[in-house]
């Protein structure tokens, strides 16, 4: 017997609870992992509420992420006792996730533990880390350096916009964020941002063209504040797009990708090819300071995951919210 969230749909309604369950109901996989830490992102927010399609299949076990080790195999890459990260892959989406105290997948979509984290760090870190070091990668491959000029990161005070301003920071950028939470400046300061804006100075429609600013970007909003960073970016500015916390429309014209250049990179962190995930988490491994880690995540368990879903879509939870499934 295991303990996991299970999300039911029935007639019943939309409902997330506590569940034991048997090992013989795991689905179907080459490696049974036994889970030490998950983590709470949006889209597992938007799951365990129901607020968004992200369960394709009921029930459910979310978690779009964990960190444990190997309990068996038969994937030969996988030994028992081997410490695993996994991100994506549709896990907690359409298959059993991380949520749990086990997890049954394909070995495929595993990868070694990095040696610079315990699971703990690496879960505080999760996969809002995973892709805000996926959105820096973006902007370094499109040429954006930190001569540049100035990166915007929208978003700041949640999971991605916090690593995002400290991975960029510590690159040596010079990071302006925004945030709707101005009493978070001492914490995105702490992280390293060198200037913070209040967000609904980017969240109101905007016009096709502002005053260059930014020469490099991190949404993690979308919507208008996605169309404003656009218009706002200076010449050849790279925006490196990735969420929708704000909404899922974009109410842009194409006047700063015409007229000045500006580069819209998407991120998808779920199906990122494996060698790409593999660079993310070794730069995460050289560049994020564990200790400073600790300064963006609160500690919760599973059963806390549940009231912790409706408060991280209220954006009232400030960095990283990590799951503990044995406490
Ligand atoms: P969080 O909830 O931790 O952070 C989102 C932040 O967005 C909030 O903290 C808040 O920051 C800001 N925000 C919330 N609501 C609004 C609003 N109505 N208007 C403007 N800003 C708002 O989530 P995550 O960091 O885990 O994820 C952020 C986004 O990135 C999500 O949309 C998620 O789905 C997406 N994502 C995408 C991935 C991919 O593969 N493409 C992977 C991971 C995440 P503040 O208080 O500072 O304003």
């Amino acid at each position: 017997m295991f303990t996991a969230l299970k999300i039911e749909k029935d007639e019943a309604g939309y409902r997330t609870q506590l569940a034991s369950l048997e090992d013989n109901q795991l689905p179907d996989g080459d490696v049974t992992i036994k889970v030490d830490y998950s983590t709470l992102n949006y889209k597992d927010a938007l799951a365990i509420t129901g607020k968004g399609p992200v369960v394709r299949h009921f029930p459910m076990v979310p978690g779009i992420d964990l960190a444990g080790s190997v309990e068996s195999s038969s994937n030969p890459a996988y030994q028992p006792g081997d410490a695993v990260v996994l991100n994506g892959w549709g896990v907690g989406e359409v298959h059993w996730g991380g949520l749990a105290q086990k997890a049954r997948l394909k070995g495929d979509w595993l990868i070694p533990l990095p040696t610079a984290f315990t699971p703990r760090q690496a879960m505080m870190i999760g996969t809002a880390g995973y892709t805000a070091m996926l959105c820096v990668m973006a902007l370094e491959r499109h040429g954006v350096k930190p001569e540049s000029g100035e990166i915007l990161v929208t978003g700041a005070a949640g999971g991605v916009g916090s690593v995002a301003v400290a991975l960029l920071a510590k690159l040596g950028y010079q990071v302006v964020a925004s945030t709707g939470r101005p009493d978070e400046a001492e914490y995105l300061k702490q992280l390293g941002a060198s200037e913070i804006i209040h967000r609904n100075t980017l969240s109101e429609p905007g016009k096709p063209l502002a005053r260059e600013r930014w020469a490099g970007a991190v949404d993690s909003v979308g919507s208008h504040t996605l169309a404003n960073v656009c218009a706002s970016m200076k010449y050849r500015g790279v925006v490196a797009a990735c969420g929708l916390a704000q909404g899922m429309d974009l109410p842009a014209t194409v006047a700063p990708f015409i007229l000045r250049g500006v580069t819209l990179a998407g991120i998808d962190s779920v199906y990122c090819p494996r060698p790409e995930r593999l660079e993310a988490w070794e730069r995460l491994g050289q560049l994020l300071d564990t200790n400073q880690l600790e300064l963006l995540v609160h500690e919760i368990s599973l059963e806390e995951a549940i009231p912790a879903a409706t408060d991280l879509l209220a954006g009232k939870i400030r960095g990283r919210l990590v799951v503990d499934t044995n406490r």
